[in-house]
């Protein structure tokens, strides 16, 4: 069969990858018209501002959507006149962690999949594409055909493909521009493979030949959970290693140094920290557990389990530290809190590491300041809400303070957590910020982010994760 050549693409969902992923399409593609839609009226207000205030933080995002939008890039809420004209659709909706019923609290919420799946049925009065871009538990496509086939019209054939996502928040663009891989899966019939030669046909307008990855639909779908589980295992086990680090006096970074020398390990990802975030990593690594225990494998689930325990524990831990070292109490005491998003060069704070720090110091009725370069006010205020429930925001605002520098933040206070790796924190002024402080000043560096020694010289107690010493 001879492969569609896809000249309109509509992406449902314009959110953090939605947006970034197509938009990095219509640049590259010229000749493709690239629509990206969704219901959120506010979100495509954002992305179509005259004077570009995007509705997500993302270093490089802006020239891209300079370059193509008004060309060959349109932001719309129409979704079906977008599903109507396309040849090729991305599915690219949030696919979060189930709050109640079935599966509550590890299995996928479908919602959204299923409704645009339905949407697309509809509308549609030709034959489609349609793409799973967003992150879905394995056999999921299978679903969607069924949804698909059941409501299409006469003519009309779905070919569903899965296309996962491996960008990563703070460097969308160079990830897209760039891929270490692409991914395409599909079924292994001659529609299925020349469904897949089309999409593999776009992304080769920018994609090396041998970047881009054709397998089965399902080894397309649970590699994109096994990623996320895999690298986000590697961050539990490197915080495993800091905790015993602390106890025994050896030092995460020299440990993470030796072991990444040896070829099979590699140096990257790391990182001792305070714990990993973001919207992915804990709801991915839960959605195969959520399948493991579906497919009758308690061990494997309990296995996968144990990295966002371990998660959950780090972060503990390190408020723990916090409170041990300002002498069991932090009762009344100012802390600064820098860094809110969930990582650096992003405005996302999904799971942020932060929010939890910030509701234990909440609960121990410490005061505390906040200062992140990029995320909105309301953003904080609503996040904290959502982490200190029952509690009125008025009431949070009483102990609460979000600051416009960092060097505001640190004003009065007893200690300072660095909780985001924003690069302007290693170049804070810390000799002023020493000055503004009560002492004994401490530090607590949850992202082995600043040069601990040259603190202490300035006079702090520095309190770094995986190494014993305070000074
Ligand atoms: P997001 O919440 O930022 O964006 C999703 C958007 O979809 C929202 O704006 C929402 O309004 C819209 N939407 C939902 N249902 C819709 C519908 N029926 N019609 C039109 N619009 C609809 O989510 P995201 O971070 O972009 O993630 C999207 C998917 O990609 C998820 O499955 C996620 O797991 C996956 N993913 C995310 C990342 C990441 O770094 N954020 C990376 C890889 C994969």
């Amino acid at each position: 069969m001879a492969p569609i050549k896809v000249t309109k693409i509509c992406c449902i969902g314009a959110g953090y990858v939605g947006g970034p992923t197509c938009a990095v399409i219509a640049v590259k593609c010229p000749h493709i018209k690239v629509t990206i839609v969704d219901l959120n009226q506010s979100r495509i207000d954002a992305w179509n501002s005259p004077d570009f205030k995007l509705p997500i933080y993302e270093p490089g995002l802006e020239n891209v959507v300079r370059e193509a939008r008004g060309r060959n890039l349109f932001f719309s809420t129409n979704v079906d006149a977008a599903i109507e004209e396309a040849d090729l659709i991305f599915v690219s909706v949030n696919t979060p962690t189930k709050k109640s019923g079935v599966g509550a609290g590890s299995a996928a919420d479908l919602n959204y999949v299923e409704l645009a799946t339905r949407r697309i049925a509809t509308v549609a009065n030709s034959s489609k594409i349609v793409v799973e871009k967003s992150t879905v538990p394995c056999r999921t496509a299978e679903s969607m055909r069924t949804i698909l086939e059941a409501n299409s019209k006469p003519n009309c054939r779905f070919d569903i493909l899965s296309n996962p996502e491996f960008l990563a928040e703070g460097t969308a663009i160079t990830d897209l521009f760039n891929p270490d891989r692409v991914l395409i899966g599909s079924l292994q019939t001659p529609e299925g493979l020349s469904a897949c030669n089309s999409l593999s046909a776009v992304y080769a307008n920018w994609v090396p030949q041998e970047r881009i990855l054709t397998v089965g639909l399902w080894s397309s779908e649970l590699s994109k959970l096994a990623a996320n589980a895999m690298l986000a295992q590697r961050i539990s086990s490197i915080n495993a290693l800091s905790a015993i680090c602390e106890a025994t006096g050896a030092n995460i970074d020299e440990v993470a140094h030796a072991i990444g020398y040896d070829s099979r390990v590699g140096p990257k990802f790391l990182k001792a920290s305070v714990g990993f975030g973001g919207s992915c990593f804990q709801k991915d690594i839960l959605n195969l557990v959520y399948l493991s225990e579906s497919c009758h494998l308690p061990e494997v689930a309990a296995y996968w389990r144990q990295v966002v325990e371990m998660n959950e524990y780090q972060k503990r831990r390190f408020s723990k530290r916090v409170v041990d070292t300002l002498f069991n109490t932090i009762t009344g005491k100012r802390i600064a809190v820098l860094g809110f998003a969930f990582k650096a060069d992003t405005g996302d704070t999904r799971e942020s590491a932060a929010i939890t720090l910030i509701k234990d110091f909440h609960s121990e009725r410490a005061l505390v300041n906040i200062y992140d370069p990029q995320v909105e006010h309301n953003q904080i205020w609503s996040d904290l809400a959502d982490a200190i429930p029952q509690t009125p925001v008025d009431s949070i605002k009483k102990q609460v303070t979000i600051c416009s520098s960092a060097l505001e933040a640190c004003k009065d206070a007893e200690a300072v957590v660095i909780a985001t790796e924003w690069k302007e924190f290693r170049e804070i002024d810390w000799e002023a910020v020493y000055a503004g402080m009560n002492k004994p000043a401490f530090v607590f560096d949850g992202r082995l982010l600043i040069d601990a020694d040259k603190l202490r010289k300035i006079g702090f107690k520095v309190t770094t994760i995986g190494r014993a010493e305070v000074a």
